[in-house]
């Protein structure tokens, strides 16, 4: 294991003297090894924080994180990539603080810039419905002792000056809500950053290959998997394959409660700054931030219609995304939209993810990552406990695959949902 080299101004300015020629390579990539103690399939944010957090806090070494692509080529890499904790359920609103947390140390952490900046999440609420939801939100998030509050109208327009003026308003806004820690970070460099810092405990980074079958020994136990560079064996397989879980549990011999869905994002032209808090408008099914680059980054609903594994994106569910943005924006109509895209997310149906041993042991589920960006530092935490100790994180043992099995569901509202 070799220390990684310690990112810093010092070593910046040591660089600009030698014309950069004196960075190492951010992580190694060596051949497959013919055995491991623990493989994870999947190298988006997920997988990666796992590794990192099996050989930092329970000292595994032997680990593999396998990759059909590149890492950070999955939905960890194509997301809008605002963070918050402001859910409905007890159990959910601590797990994903927890994550809130941990990326509020994890560039000290990691050594690595994630550019997280908490610049605040501000609903905007049209309906009476929406105003319900929320305080209930908001009495819950407090209840647990998160900073979460609801606003006037007043104060949402002090907050967000570019809205619409009032007289143009299709529906009034009535009042909002903010939560002042959350915020945005670069999605990247969360990949990267984890992928770093896994590499330098000597986890193997292996991309471009292709997994094609999970062997399970005569008593069931996983035994190890076959890749187009040969057999590997592992008495422990980890899936966080994205939007891909399910396929990927089929190859171990197991069904899982997901289903996949396209959910699309688009950019702008980049603008001076007009907006300087995350917003999110739940009734018009709109959410956007301004990057750093000056873009303003847009998202919205899923395009529920079918089950899709595609990564683009369809041009009805764009025209409705784009509709809500210019009746809370009607100043943004001018505005030229510059790239466009999608990824395929999974969807447990009460709307809650599943970290997870499994009926096969030695296999391990982190899946159903619905706006799961915001969970990376928490899922590769607990995912990694769950492995290690082969027992559900207390954190983590409300999302078990049992729940399914028992109806002890966590039906989830603090969350964009594609149910129809
Ligand atoms: C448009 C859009 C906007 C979003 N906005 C937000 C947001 O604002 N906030 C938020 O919290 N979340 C958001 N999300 C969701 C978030 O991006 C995901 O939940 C999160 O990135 C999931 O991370 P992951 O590591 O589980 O999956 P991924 O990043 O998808 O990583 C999985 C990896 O597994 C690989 N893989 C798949 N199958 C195999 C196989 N058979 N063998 C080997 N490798 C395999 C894939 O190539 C991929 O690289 C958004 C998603 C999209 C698409």
């Amino acid at each position: 294991m070799k220390p990684n080299q310690r990112y810093s101004l010092a070593a910046l300015a040591q660089g600009a003297l030698r014309n950069h020629q004196n960075w190492d390579r951010a992580w190694q990539s060596p051949p497959l090894k013919p055995q491991y103690d623990v493989v994870i399939i999947g190298g988006g944010g997920h997988g990666l924080a796992t590794a990192y957090y099996l050989a930092k806090n329970h000292g595994i070494r032997k680990i593999a994180v396998l990759e059909k692509n590149w890492i950070g080529g999955g939905n960890s890499g194509r997301n809008t990539a605002i963070i918050r904790s402001n859910y409905l359920r007890q159990d959910s609103i601590r797990f994903f603080d927890k994550s809130v947390q941990l990326y509020e140390t994890l560039s000290r952490e990691l050594n690595y810039n994630i550019m997280f900046s908490q610049r605040s999440e501000v609903d905007i609420l049209l309906t009476n419905t929406s105003m319900r939801n929320m305080r209930r939100r908001c009495f819950n998030m407090n209840l647990q002792g998160v900073d979460f509050k609801m606003l006037s109208a007043d104060e949402v327009r002090q907050r967000i000056p570019v809205l619409a003026p009032m007289k143009e308003c299709r529906l009034p806004i009535l009042g909002g809500s903010v939560q002042s820690r959350a915020g945005i970070a670069r999605h990247d460099a969360i990949v990267w950053g984890y992928a770093r810092a896994a590499s330098a405990y000597g986890v193997d980074i292996i991309q471009n290959v292709v997994i094609t079958g999970i062997r399970r020994a005569e008593n069931g136990e996983i035994s190890g998997l076959n890749t187009d560079r040969g057999l590997i064996k592992t008495n422990k397989i980890a899936t966080a394959a994205g939007g891909e879980n399910s396929s990927v549990a089929e190859m171990a011999g197991i069904r899982l409660p997901l289903q996949t869905f396209n959910l699309q994002a688009f950019v702008s032209e980049p603008i001076k700054p007009v907006l300087d808090v995350v917003v999110n408008c739940p009734d018009l099914q709109v959410y956007l931030s301004h990057s750093d680059k000056g873009e303003l980054v847009v998202g919205g609903i899923t395009d529920a219609q079918q089950i899709s594994f595609r990564r683009g994106g369809k041009l009805a569910v764009l025209d409705s995304t784009v509709a809500g943005l210019l009746e809370l924006f009607p100043t943004f109509r001018r505005l030229k939209l510059m790239r466009q895209w999608g990824g395929a997310l999974e969807f447990a149906r009460d709307g809650s993810p599943i970290i997870s041993l499994t009926p096969i042991k030695g296999f391990y589920v982190s899946a159903g990552w619905w706006g799961g960006f915001k969970a990376i530092p928490a899922g590769g935490l607990t995912l990694a406990h769950t492995i290690a100790k082969d027992e559900p994180h207390p954190l983590s043992a409300c999302y078990r695959l049992n729940r399914f099995d028992t109806m002890n569901f966590l039906m989830e509202s603090g969350t964009t949902v594609p149910i129809h």
